[in-house]
């Protein structure tokens, strides 16, 4: 069974109400799951203390998050990259910070302990913060939190994210550790944030060849996808067969998302999920945890992640959205919802240049491959 951890307070880390990543999509989420009665009653984490963030992020910078969201001195915070557009300074949001990385840190211990074999967080998948910064909407890196956690048993762990930026921040803060590889599958660095995760970065010293990119073309679809999993994902976890698999399932890669430029759909979205999962049970010790991460259409989020939630349970997938739910949100973010839980129509009927960005997918997939194989003998 799957295990799902949530706590009111992930809703503390709210950084605005015109800011995109927004705690409404959690709750869009699990109303959508209670109006069609299948929510299970989420285990609640508690928040980290600032000391356990130390297992990653600089003492001093720790310090400076936690005094400027209670509302203390705010002189220095410029130089961790707090107060600004993307990562605006909250009141409260260092605990609601804590709380989401205490509940993927929670999931990390189910699976250590044996407890699941399947865990997914309602909240976290902050892969961009760094060791001394705030970056893209990050603050606490939960997801290095918890990665470290496990490498500090002895674990072997894999890292891989799907969301639509380049995970650079969990990247980098492994960037030499033979004891976890990521894997980051996103819109290419050349057209979005934050610009890195190409197939040159690789790792270093003892890390080499266990950090892998695969930066694709804007206005990808699902076929790109399914075979960057199928010709990296898949093969590098047979080779490095970790004891547990971290996923970063960030459903901005939709082709509603108003932030990026990829073109999945909950179709896409649903194979995906699917051959993950299988990926995970064949070759990472059957034992998985799932956190979100961006998503920033309303009206796609909460759908691609109900589909998560469905498939990690083994409920089968409904085929309408609850009217109730659908008229009230409609009406609150006063947009169109489609009547079904997958998307009504493809994503668009011709798209310029397909073949064109499948080819050039193809290559930076198989240089990618020809660059990292010869390491993996
Ligand atoms: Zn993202």
């Amino acid at each position: 069974m799957c295990k799902i951890i949530y706590h009111n307070k992930y809703g503390l880390y709210n950084l605005g109400n015109e800011h995109p990543f927004s705690p409404q999509r959690a709750e869009m989420l699990i109303e959508l799951l209670q109006e069609l009665k299948v929510f299970k009653e989420p285990l609640q984490p508690s928040a980290v203390n600032p000391e356990q963030l130390k297992l990653i992020h600089d003492k001093d910078y720790v310090n400076i998050v936690e005094n400027v969201s209670a509302g203390n001195e705010q002189g220095q915070a410029e130089k961790y990259n707090l107060g600004t557009a993307d990562n605006p300074i909250v009141k409260g949001m260092a605990e609601g910070a804590r709380y989401q990385v205490g509940g993927t840190l929670h999931g990390v211990q189910l699976l250590m302990e044996n407890k699941a074999n399947k865990v997914i967080t309602f909240g976290g998948g902050f892969h961009h913060a760094h060791k001394n910064s705030a970056a893209g909407f990050c603050v606490y890196n939960d997801l290095a939190v918890a990665i470290k956690e496990m490498t500090n048993q002895g674990m072997h762990v894999a890292y891989l994210d799907i969301d639509v930026h380049h995970g650079d921040g969990v990247q980098e803060l492994f960037y030499d550790d033979d004891k976890v590889m990521t894997i980051s599958i996103h819109e290419s660095g050349e057209f979005l944030f934050p610009g890195t995760g190409w197939i040159y970065e690789l790792g270093r010293g003892s890390g080499r060849s266990l950090k892998l990119n695969i930066p694709l073309e804007p206005f990808s679809e699902g076929d790109s996808y399914l075979l960057a999993i199928d010709k990296v994902v898949k093969p590098a976890l047979a080779w490095f067969r970790p004891d547990a698999l971290i996923v970063q399932a960030g459903a901005d890669a939709h082709f509603s998302d108003p932030l990026a430029d990829i073109l999945l759909t909950t179709y896409d979205y649903e194979k995906l999920f699917k051959e993950i999962i299988s990926i995970a049970q064949n070759s990472c010790n059957n034992k998985m945890l799932f956190t979100f991460g961006g998503g920033y259409s309303p009206t796609a989020t909460p759908r691609v992640w109900a589909l998560l939630y469905f498939i990690l349970s083994n409920i089968e997938i409904p085929k309408y959205l609850p009217k109730k739910w659908k008229n009230k949100w409609e009406k609150i973010l006063n947009m169109k919802f489609p009547d079904t839980l997958h998307d009504a129509l493809p994503a668009y009927d011709e798209i310029p240049r397909k073949q064109e960005i499948i080819n050039t997918n193809k290559d930076t997939i198989r240089r990618l491959m020809d660059s990292v194989s010869q390491h993996w003998l």
